[in-house]
């Protein structure tokens, strides 16, 4: 079973991954975007372990919507409503257990990415977050959680050769082709932080 603490060390996990990997995903987001992807995650991120050590929300549902709310108030760009709906619903759907299993907490992450689909109307294949995102859950399938952070690592790996039909990187139209997408990175470095909080 996973507690509370088990999410707030997933969520400081990624912020430390955000930190090492920050001038990465904004060098990706520099040809297809605005260079700014590192920078946005690295403010979020720093603002919700920040916000987690403070208020240390006691159970799993109400650590991921508090970390959740705490991107969307503090990220500007596109990624952040995006992060922040995947955590608050996924969040929501674990409810106000104490512990959760392996099992709902990939159920309740399908939720989450599902919304993710729903706010940004893109699908598997538009080159987003969703491209590492899907392929995780679908992996998860129960609690695989190795298996989830190699689906999103070879998901965002795959960006590569797609053109973008969301986000900013969609206005490049066919020059979009030939980079990794930022935001599909940066979902990979969120499932390997679960990963390796599962140990
Ligand atoms: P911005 O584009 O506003 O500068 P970021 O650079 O932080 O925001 O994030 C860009 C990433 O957001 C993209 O690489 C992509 O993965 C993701 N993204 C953008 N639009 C969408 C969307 N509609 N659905 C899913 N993901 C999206
Ligand atoms: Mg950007
Ligand atoms: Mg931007």
């Amino acid at each position: 079973m996973l507690d509370a603490d088990f999410f707030r060390r997933w969520m400081a996990a990624t912020a430390a991954a955000v930190d090492r990997e920050s001038a990465r995903l904004t060098e990706l987001d520099s040809p297809i975007g605005d260079a700014d992807h590192g920078s946005n995650l690295q403010r979020g991120f720093t603002a919700v372990r920040a916000t987690l050590d403070k208020d240390a929300p006691d159970t799993p549902g109400a650590v991921l919507t508090l970390a959740g709310r705490q991107l969307i108030s503090t990220v500007g760009g596109a990624s952040g409503p995006l992060y922040g709906t995947l955590l608050r619903r996924t969040g929501k759907t674990l409810g106000d257990a104490a512990q959760v299993s392996e099992a709902e907490l990939a159920q309740a992450l399908r939720v989450g990415v599902d919304a993710v689909a729903a706010l940004g109307g893109a699908a598997p294949g538009d080159k987003t977050m969703l491209d590492a995102l899907v392929p995780a859950v679908e992996a998860l399938d129960g609690g695989d959680f190795a298996a989830a952070r190699s689906a999103a690592e070879h998901g965002a790996e795959a960006t590569t050769p797609l053109q973008a039909r969301k986000g900013r990187a969609s206005y490049l139209g066919e020059r979009s082709i030939g980079h990794q997408d930022p935001g599909a990175t940066s979902s990979a470095l969120l499932i390997a932080a679960l990963a390796e909080t599962a140990g």
